[in-house]
């Protein structure tokens, strides 16, 4: 499978042009999704994640359903009706150290969801493929998943939580959650698998990936939810925050802020200093911080979102090109 790189310059003016209007949308549906205050609770990092592709099957029985209230929605799609969803079944191959397999998604799969956190998926897909459209003139062909619904405790056991292990776009565009975080891959598909993550924070708080790991699981697929709650959250800096402490000190690494920053989740000097530097490459250094502030999350994950899946360093999409690119037209 070739993977051929993105060139930045054709597409740059479009970027700026339609980033801009993007970042309104999210900032809009952050405003409407109102002011609950909702805990970063001990629920949503007690995660009990799927331990292998094997229980989700094991768990996606008739009997299993009805023991675990499964939820009634069901898709086989996620943003809108033609990206389809597939189920890994496996590997295409041996999954040695240094070569990772690719999934295997053979089928277009219908998955459980819980209705409303269905709603926040198709929000974030939907985000993405513009993302995608923006910076690589291409859409998200299809989405594969280890799975939503499952017998366990978490919000997979109310169909709450979604284990992502691909994206697949209609051009060249393929991010394997298996293969392309891991170290020895290159630069440019580590980049789209943080890319990836960017666009999931900015609908869910708790973003687990080959980098934040909790339970040793999440190597070969990124895991999300928002611990039930439709509140999407600004960025945070504390102890327990290891989803966006991950965020800064990866992006600091590959976007070529700091590229000896240790990714140990721990919020110091040195990712204090990387996080200040990434904002000001971004040019958001005058506006309020993204810790506490949602406006400023939104804006700051879209731009690490745009800078990775176009394949670029930070500073080369920045806050005044989108604002100067939403007066072009
Ligand atoms: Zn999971």
């Amino acid at each position: 499978m070739s993977h051929q790189q993105p060139s930045p310059s054709p597409h740059r003016r479009q970027t700026t042009r339609l980033g801009r209007r993007t970042f309104l949308r999210a900032g809009l549906a952050g405003l409407t999704a109102g002011a609950t205050s909702m805990t970063w609770g001990p629920s949503a990092m007690a995660h009990t994640d799927l331990a292998d592709a094997e229980f989700t099957v094991a768990c996606r029985t008739e009997e299993s359903f009805a023991e675990c209230a499964r939820p009634s929605g069901q898709w086989n799609w996620v943003g809108v009706s033609s990206c389809k969803l597939r189920y890994r079944t496996g590997y295409q191959g041996p999954n040695l150290a240094d070569k990772p397999a690719l999934g295997s998604h053979p089928n277009v799969t219908t998955f459980p969801f819980n209705g409303n956190f269905k709603g926040l998926c198709n929000d974030w897909a939907k985000y993405l493929n513009q993302v995608v459209r923006d910076v690589r003139s291409e859409n998200i062909d299809w989405v594969g998943s280890a799975g939503t619904f499952a017998c366990t405790s978490g919000q997979h056991g109310t169909g709450s939580a979604f284990d992502l292990t691909r994206i697949n776009g209609t051009g060249n565009l393929r991010v394997d959650m298996n293969r392309h975080w891991r170290p020895g891959q290159s630069r440019g598909h580590r980049r789209r698998y943080l890319g990836v993550m960017a666009s999931c924070r900015q609908y869910f708080r708790v973003v687990l990936n080959g980098w934040h790991d909790t339970d040793g699981t999440h190597g070969n697929h990124i895991h999300f939810d928002n611990a039930g709650s439709t509140t999407r959250l600004a960025f945070r800096n504390e102890p327990n925050a290891r989803t966006d402490v991950t965020l800064v000190q990866v992006s600091a690494r590959l976007l070529g802020i700091n590229r000896n920053i240790d990714i140990d989740r721990i919020w110091g000097p040195i990712t204090e200093r990387a996080f200040q530097d990434l904002r000001k490459a971004f040019k958001i250094d005058t506006l309020p911080s993204p810790i506490g502030n949602r406006e400023s999350t939104y804006l700051f994950l879209d731009l690490i979102a745009r800078t990775s899946l176009g394949n670029f360093a930070a500073g080369d999409i920045t806050y005044s090109d989108l604002s100067a690119g939403d007066d072009v037209k």
